[in-house]
């Protein structure tokens, strides 16, 4: 059994999905006017983990991600800049795509972007004008909070006691407030000097914000759907927007679980400009030198509804944790192992892996996922010692790492046999430097290998070559 965390009813409820064997998934994806930075990819490497988890439980997935190439934010900097929204947004959501595979992240199916689905908010928007939940003001378009009675539900404001402050019926354009200010929201702003704005059918103007993920989701995924995910900034007020805006116009209930993940915080503080401690994926990993593998081994360690604590000895704790299993690996495909078994690594298995799908089927624990793997890896590892696991039982035991790794993909992704050209080349570079007798060139040549991590071995039959374990990022 599944038990997810649902934000809407704030406990554990059994997971089961709209149409059995299929689950319909949208996450909030990143808006374009910036790098992503690494809370960011906290987030989508918590709903990567999600998915990688419903498929291994064998469901089929959908999953649709936004990317929000318009609202204040971009439009804002685009100005600035002097740049299109379109031109502007471009180096973003390449620097956001290139993030998504350094951490291997499962593409979703669908990326859609809010300017291209405009006509969807128009209609959503036209609607909700017409069943009068939306008014018009100064040639915007708001959606009135005190029509939909449910409001407040997901995040557990108290839009009476906010009445009797006598802010209800006041009006926000931003797309992002506090709790405290809940009143109508902008769901299509007038147009504005200089920025930019489309004509349609309910006058000219852009759209808010939080219309666009009402849109894109009934776009892919119908009115109602199974999990929708972000962190949890978005449960207040776009998420509660959501509901308000889509609920009112297709009158259905609309999503079914809400997931949303913790924040990651940096040395124990928020992420912040000013304290100069907002890490890109790009300062980590080219600047300096984190092993990405690691980078997702410390991202998926903490349970996902618990803060994440950046710190470089946090990163240097994944590391050592991952080489647990890298190390593992290495001594299941290189190692003799006898002919015979005893017959105790099946069994191993079985038990690590129903303890890995008890674990991650907790609400996404994976402290008892992992433990179960390294449970495992300690029972066989002095199996292995007593020359007690055959060469199958290896192969089992390897068989059962890669499958786990379709869940956690932490493992480095290179395979001998993809490596091997490019290896042999080298290899034989180097054996014609030796036999020349340019020890230097040779050497040098053995080094770059090393740095490729390829262990070469000089043996009386000729020369050995292996996959060296990842070294710890320092
Ligand atoms: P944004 O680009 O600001 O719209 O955010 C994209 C996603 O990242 C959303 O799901 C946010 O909730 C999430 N997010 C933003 N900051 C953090 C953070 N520090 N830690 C975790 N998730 C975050
Ligand atoms: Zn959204």
């Amino acid at each position: 059994m599944i038990r997810f965390h649902n934000t809407l009813s704030g406990r554990e409820e059994e997971f089961l999905p709209l149409v059995p064997g299929e689950v319909r998934v949208y996450t909030c994806g990143p808006t374009v006017y910036n790098v992503p930075h690494i809370g960011n990819f906290r987030a989508y490497v918590f709903e990567d983990l999600l998915l990688r988890f419903l498929r291994f439980s064998g469901y089929k997935t959908i999953q649709v991600m936004n990317l929000t190439d318009v609202d204040d934010k971009t439009i804002r900097d685009a100005r600035t800049a002097g740049l299109s929204l379109r031109e502007y947004t471009a180096p973003f959501i390449e620097s956001f795509f290139a993030g998504l595979k350094t951490l291997r992240i499962h593409p979703a199916d669908h990326y859609p972007r809010a300017t291209e689905h405009i006509p969807d908010m128009v209609r959503i928007i036209k609607g909700l004008l017409d069943k009068g939940v939306a008014y018009r003001k100064e040639g915007s378009i708001y959606f009135d909070i005190s029509k939909f009675p449910s409001y407040g539900r997901l995040s557990g404001i108290d839009v009476e006691a906010l009445r009797t402050t006598s802010r209800i019926g006041a009006r926000l354009e931003t797309d992002e407030y506090e709790k405290e200010s809940a009143r109508d929201f902008a769901l299509w702003k007038a147009p504005k000097e200089g920025e930019p704005f489309w004509e349609t059918e309910i006058g000219p103007g852009r759209p808010g914000w939080h219309i666009e993920c009402s849109a894109m989701s009934a776009a892919f995924l119908g009115p109602t759907f199974d999990i929708h995910c972000g962190g949890v900034d978005n449960i207040f007020p776009h998420h509660e927007n959501e509901i308000a805006q889509s609920e009112a116009y297709f009158e259905k209930p609309f999503v079914r679980y809400w997931l949303h993940c913790h924040h990651l915080i940096v040395d124990g503080e928020k992420m912040s400009k000013s304290k100069g401690n907002v890490y890109s994926l790009d300062d980590l990993v080219e600047t300096r030198r984190v092993d990405p593998s690691v980078l997702r081994m410390f991202l998926i360690s903490t349970h996902y509804r618990k803060v994440l604590n950046f710190t470089f000895e946090a990163l240097d704790q994944a590391a050592a944790a991952l080489k647990r299993i890298t190390d593992f690996v290495y001594e299941l495909e290189h190692r003799a192992f006898p002919d015979a078994g005893s017959g105790l690594a099946g069994p191993l298995i079985a038990e690590a892996d129903a303890e890995f799908r008890d674990g991650l089927g907790d609400d996404l624990n994976v402290s008892s996922a992992l433990t179960a793997l390294y449970d495992l890896i300690r029972k066989a590892n002095s199996l292995i010692r007593e020359e007690k696991i055959g060469a199958d039982e290896a192969r089992a035991l390897r068989s059962f790492v890669s499958q786990v790794d379709d869940v956690l993909a932490v493992l480095p992704e290179r395979r001998e046999e993809e490596v091997s050209a490019a290896v042999r080349e080298k290899i034989e570079a180097r054996e014609l430097a030796r036999k020349a007798k340019n020890w230097a060139e040779a050497d040098r040549l053995r080094r770059e290998l090393l740095e490729a991590g390829i262990v070469l071995e000089d043996t009386k039959d000729g020369i050995r070559w292996k996959i060296a374990p990842r070294k710890e990022s320092s």
